[in-house]
């Protein structure tokens, strides 16, 4: 089976932070991936997608497991089946360019398909499940299952994938025909928007925190005058509150102490419990 030792976290997660990772391994098929499971049994290990969602620090012992083979994309109209590996931009795209909408609120999340629905992925009021049909697990016993979209229990940015160690297979999307040329526009403008609001001119993970009933994790973040706070360097960006940025060669350390300062302040100031939407491997 494929695999590299000692890869560079920066190939493999969006955040680029420093070090090297012991191993990562990508089944090419279900059946390579169910050996490798099963030769995993009672040890660490971890599937990851695209890493856009990953603070990923060097002491991570365990295997990392890549799903970039799992990329098949089959259209049958408005129905499309999708492997778990394959980019969600470039999916919400694709889709776009056949005239499918459903997916312009995902074209900026740099995602693959199965971190999209682990997470419920979702912006500007609309999420992955919202045009979800089904989806094909690996449930906890190795076995291949179908779940329903009410079968995955989905709410703001969760799963049951977060309850569970079901591995995403591929999914099932019904989308809906539109006009192309306005879809694309509406894509166009999403990416503008974002280009705009966040930095996506140095490496991230997105949102580091979710918001609250209430409140605006990014809002409190900035009215503690938090922007521009360093920890090596990992910055609190200047441009968005809620987004940490590595300026160079920041560590998984580096970002996990400016989260714990983050936390401490927003605490004390507004006796708010921020929580987490990225997630920490160590
Ligand atoms: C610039 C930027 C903007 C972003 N904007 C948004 C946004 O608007 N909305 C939003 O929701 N997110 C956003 N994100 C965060 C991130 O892109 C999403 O959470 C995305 O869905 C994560 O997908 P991934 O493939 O990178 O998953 P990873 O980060 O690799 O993994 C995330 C989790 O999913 C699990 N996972 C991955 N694949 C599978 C699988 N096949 N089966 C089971 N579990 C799996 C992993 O184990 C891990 O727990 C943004 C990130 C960046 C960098």
């Amino acid at each position: 089976m494929e695999k590299i030792s000692n890869a560079l976290i920066k190939d493999y997660t969006t955040y680029k932070l420093d070090g090297f990772i012991k191993e990562i391994v990508f089944p090419k098929d279900v059946l390579e991936l169910k050996e490798l499971l099963e030769s995993l049994k009672g040890k660490k290990y971890k599937i990851i997608g695209n890493g856009s969602n990953l603070i990923l620090d060097e002491s991570y012992d365990g295997v990392l497991i890549n799903l970039k083979y799992f990329n098949n994309i089959e259209f049958n109209d408005n129905i499309v089946k999708v492997g778990a590996g394959y980019s969600l931009p470039k999916f919400a795209l694709e889709c776009a360019n056949k005239g499918l909408s459903g997916l312009v609120f995902a074209a900026g999340i740099p995602g693959t398909i199965g971190g999209a629905i682990y997470m419920n992925a979702g912006a500007y009021g609309k999420e992955i499940s919202d045009i979800l049909e089904s989806v094909t697990v690996l449930d906890d016993n190795l076995n291949v299952k179908v779940l329903t979209k009410n079968e995955l229990e989905t709410s703001y940015r969760d799963s049951i994938f977060k309850h569970t160690n079901y591995v995403c297979l591929e999914a099932i999307f019904c989308l809906e025909y539109g006009d192309k040329e306005t879809i694309l526009k509406e894509i166009r403008e999403i990416i503008e928007t974002r280009k705009a609001k966040q930095p996506l001119e140095y490496p991230s993970a997105g949102s580091v925190f979710k918001n609250g009933e209430g409140y605006s994790a990014g809002r409190l973040i900035e009215k503690a005058g938090l922007k521009g706070t360093r920890v090596g360097d990992a910055e609190v960006s200047l441009k968005h509150a809620n987004f940490i940025v590595n300026r160079g060669n920041a560590k998984a350390l580096d970002v996990i102490n400016l989260i714990d300062i983050i936390k401490k302040k927003i605490k004390e100031e507004d006796n708010v419990d921020l929580i987490l939407e990225q997630e920490i491997l160590k």
